[in-house]
């Protein structure tokens, strides 16, 4: 019977030990580099719809939470449809009322909305809020841009104030516009006006009653 030997473990290199290279790779795998490190992650600037704070948020972030007064940011794109009990919305995306959306008491805080929808309530938009549809509007209106489209008639009960106003279609009502207010062919305007400044394209009707 041949007699059994143990064949002595030859082992390269010291258990615990790597190779230089492959220690070298490792290391820079997991050592903290202030610099390379820290990844930069896109943001993007918004104010806060409940303080009026700017802050700063990941671009891609759905929600925050405001520095300044601690609010919920909600940033989701919301569409309000057909039936719809939600009736309040803030966020800092965007607001879309299908047509056949008809609803009342809505309260509207967000950065652009587009009706197509017959609604009324009051509306804060940061960006710019198109009427695509007729509506009468019985509360406040507050917005960047606004515009009423061509064939929509819009009837505001309290009035809005906007940066600019684009009518396409006719706006009745007491309207405060900080720039400039645009009637443009076929569109109409009827109401007590502060304008700094009012262009009347060939074929827009503008009556100010504030001038009687
Ligand atoms: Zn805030």
């Amino acid at each position: 019977m041949p007699e059994f030997r143990t064949e002595p473990l030859i082992v390269p290199t010291v258990s615990g030990l790597l190779p230089e290279g492959e220690r070298d790779r490792r290391a820079a795998l997991t050592s903290f580099r202030p610099d390379e490190a820290r990844v930069q992650v896109p943001m993007r600037e918004v104010v806060c719809y409940e303080c009026g704070g700017i802050c700063q948020v990941p671009s891609a972030a759905l929600s925050a939470s405001c520095i300044h007064c601690h609010a919920h940011l909600n940033m989701a794109d919301v569409e309000i449809r057909p039936g719809s009990r939600r009736l309040t919305v803030r966020t800092l995306g965007n607001v879309h009322v299908p047509s056949g959306t008809v609803l009342s008491n809505l309260s509207i805080v967000c950065n652009n909305m587009v009706v197509d929808g017959r609604v009324s309530g009051s509306f804060r938009c940061s960006g710019s809020l198109s009427f695509n549809a007729s509506a009468v509007v019985d509360g406040s209106i507050s917005a960047g841009r606004l515009v009423v489209d061509k064939a929509a008639e819009v009837e505001l009960l309290v009035g809005a104030a906007a940066e600019t106003v684009e009518l396409y279609g006719s706006l009745k009502g007491r309207l405060q516009c900080k720039g400039k207010l645009h009637v443009y062919r076929g569109g109409a305007y009827e109401g007590v006006c502060k304008a700094a400044d009012v262009v009347v394209d060939p074929g827009g009707r503008f009556d100010d009653r504030s001038r009687f």
